[in-house]
């Protein structure tokens, strides 16, 4: 089975209204109501419905994405989302959601928000011993467990989460850890340096794996202990620039801004 999952309400009940219309089959994932400020509902259907509603010029709707459907592991809570005095985070929508490049098995998502979370980096980068601060983006990167966190001002990135549940639990706790954050920034001493970098792992995740050579390097784990060193730079790597591996570039480049690094090589002065 596959999963689409949309940026807006309206997008979702476009694509349910039509799948009603033709009776075909498809089953909701629903947000409601512990993740329903991060996401709305998803649908999944079998290959052959998706191709029938793609035959059926169904095609004035906007998707955020499919995916292959995984039944989430965890329960959507009963409970009302937290509510805070004060919001920062905003609303959510879930711009991308898609295979993710380094473990096939998970998905990846890209979620803007109509709040800023800029003044709150500091602050985080002070409580959360793993987080990995550029002052400069801004943008702040860390890990939950397996999944790779990327938070910018109004955009997040989330690489490795299980399914769309584990995304928007993910969303979520992000949400609550921001605006709590947030609310007790009076009692935190800010931090302005990166005190760590992403794990060189993860980014050699990114990289083609095909050990081409063309970087200079004999291997793409030399390369990226290389990079994450602050010894190459990330064009270096042609076949994500100008190759046949293009579609790695987006992860490949926000991994490379989390190690400070930018598209064409600089290091931040906190460096
Ligand atoms: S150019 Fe890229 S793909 Fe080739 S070895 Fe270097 S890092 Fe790996």
């Amino acid at each position: 089975m596959y999963l689409a999952a949309f940026p807006k309400k309206i997008e979702y009940e476009k694509v349910r209204t039509q799948l009603d219309k033709m009776s075909l089959a498809y089953e909701v994932v629903n947000p409601e109501p512990g993740y329903r400020l991060v996401g709305i509902p998803a649908i999944a259907m079998e290959q052959e419905v998706r191709s029938r509603l793609a035959s059926n010029s169904m095609d004035d709707y906007v998707c955020s994405g499919w995916v292959e459907y995984r039944r989430a592991a965890i329960e959507i809570p009963q409970d009302a989302p937290q509510h805070f005095q004060k919001d920062i985070f905003g609303t959510v929508s879930i711009m991308v959601v898609a295979p993710c490049i380094a473990d096939q098995t998970k998905i990846r998502l890209i979620a803007h928000i109509s709040g800023d979370m800029s003044e709150v980096f500091p602050y985080i980068n002070a409580e959360m011993r793993g987080a990995c601060y550029n002052e400069n983006g801004p943008m702040i990167t860390y890990m939950d467990g397996y999944r790779m966190i990327t938070l910018y001002p109004r955009r997040i990135a989330i690489a490795k989460a299980d399914e769309i549940v584990d995304g928007w639990h993910t969303l979520e706790k992000i949400r609550c850890c921001v605006n709590d954050v947030y609310a007790r920034r009076a009692s935190i001493v800010p931090l302005y340096i990166m005190r760590k970098k992403p794990p060189a792992l993860e980014l050699y995740k990114r990289l083609p794996g095909t050990n081409c050579g063309e970087c200079g390097q004999k291997t793409c784990m030399a390369f990226a202990l290389t990079l994450w060193n602050g010894n190459a730079k990330p064009f270096l790597c042609k076949p994500i620039f100008e190759g046949k591996y293009a579609s790695l570039k987006d992860a490949y480049l926000e991994i490379c801004a989390g190690l400070g690094v930018t598209a064409d090589g600089d290091f931040p002065e906190s460096q």
